[in-house]
């Protein structure tokens, strides 16, 4: 997705892939094959770049520390980049930043985690601190004995250290994006809600319906406090619980998690804002000036293609395009697998019923729904 911004900007992308037939390989003609932690490989990537970047946090911080101190220009930088790969290592900077998070705290027994129970109305979410993605590592207990295979994972060095949260009773969840230069630029996109089911997005709507000023004003301080006190270059998501004020203020937000890089919460910036997060990561980490990230639209909801029964979803590409020629459609060229993330809709519009009915139709023909 960041290729179309690529090409208008006139830059060149080169983009290590996992395999010959992956999404990117399919898009960017430079494209080599290979693994980031193979000896070498990330230096040949960088050989004569201007930057490099990441679409996911999976990249060892030694190999990128080794390739910054050769000279090579890291955004986000490793140091930065931590606290996308490693929950313990964000709740613990995050706290001492002042940012509001859950309660929260490392466990490496069973006793540990038994005692934060019980302190915290008997359930909890434990999540590994690193390796987790789309819900995968994170998982709601009411006693210590339902992880306690994690416990023994990370025992014996198998399995990544755990940390522990309350349950926050949030109202909904939202997302702030926001993108930084090197040089400091910062702007931010308006604040969004999303949805997620078993821990996938499945829906996005931009601005966030309803949203308390007050509540839109603090969940861009949080983003803003991340990106700056973390020193994060180019796009930041990062994902919030709203939750109620007990005293009947506004809203308040705790930070869930980052991802510091574009965001399945900003996809509707492609077709919805005037710059999409792939155009404003590529400004951002090659020190250029941003985009304006003001909406195209009243709204715009991003509906997530998650599986489909037919063969392939472009088969739906007749059937979209005759129930509604103003869906715009972005399929990621997978190989289909169930609940696999194939593609996303975006509709923009005046009537937010409307979109977001028009959003999820689109998305359910792509998924093979026939009724
Ligand atoms: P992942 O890294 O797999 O995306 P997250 O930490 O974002 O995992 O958690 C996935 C989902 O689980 C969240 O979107 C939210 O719905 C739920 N969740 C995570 N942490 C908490 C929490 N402390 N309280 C309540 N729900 C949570």
């Amino acid at each position: 997705m960041m290729t179309p911004a690529a090409t208008a900007l006139g830059l060149h992308l080169r983009v290590l892939v996992e395999s010959a037939t992956s999404s990117a390989a399919q898009v960017v003609v430079d494209s080599p094959v290979g693994m980031p932690r193979e000896p070498g490989v990330l230096e040949q990537l960088a050989e004569g770049a201007d930057v490099l970047t990441f679409e996911h946090e999976h990249v060892p911080n030694s190999v990128l520390d080794a390739l910054a101190a050769r000279g090579v220009a890291v955004h986000p930088s490793a140091g930065a980049l931590r606290h996308a790969q490693d929950k313990i290592v964000m709740r613990s900077r995050l706290t001492a930043l002042g940012v509001p998070c859950p309660e929260w705290a490392p466990v490496s027994t069973e006793l540990e985690l038994t005692e934060f129970l019980e302190s915290h109305g008997g359930s909890a979410v434990v999540k590994t601190s690193h390796g987790g993605y789309d819900g995968k590592g994170v998982r709601v207990v009411s006693s210590a004995d339902e992880v306690s295979d994690w416990f023994a994972a990370a025992a014996d060095g198998s399995g990544a250290p755990l940390l522990v949260e309350e349950r926050v009773p949030f109202s909904r969840e939202l997302a702030a994006l926001v993108a930084r230069r090197p040089s400091g630029e910062l702007v931010c996109w308006p604040v969004v809600e999303s949805v997620q089911v078993d821990g996938v997005c499945s829906e996005v709507t931009a601005p966030a319906p309803g949203l308390h000023p007050a509540t839109e004003a603090r969940a861009e301080a949080v983003a803003r406090a991340v990106a700056e006190g973390l020193g994060v270059t180019g796009v930041l998501a990062v994902e919030l619980f709203e939750v109620p004020d007990e005293a009947g203020g506004p809203p308040r937000v705790l930070v869930n998690e980052l991802a510091m890089r574009p965001h399945n919460s900003g996809h509707w910036t492609i077709d919805g804002a005037v710059t999409s997060q792939f155009e404003q990561h590529l400004r951002a980490v090659l020190d250029l000036p941003l985009g304006d990230p003001s909406p195209r639209a009243r709204w715009t909801v991003m509906a997530n293609v998650l599986g489909t029964s037919l063969p392939d979803p472009t088969a739906a590409l007749p059937a979209v395009a005759a129930a509604d020629a103003g869906a715009k459609v972005h399929l990621y060229g997978k190989e289909v697998r169930a609940g696999r993330k194939l593609g996303h809709v975006n509709v923009s519009g005046d009537d937010l019923d409307d979109v977001r009915d028009r959003a999820r139709r689109a998305a359910a023909l792509l998924r093979g729904d026939t009724a």
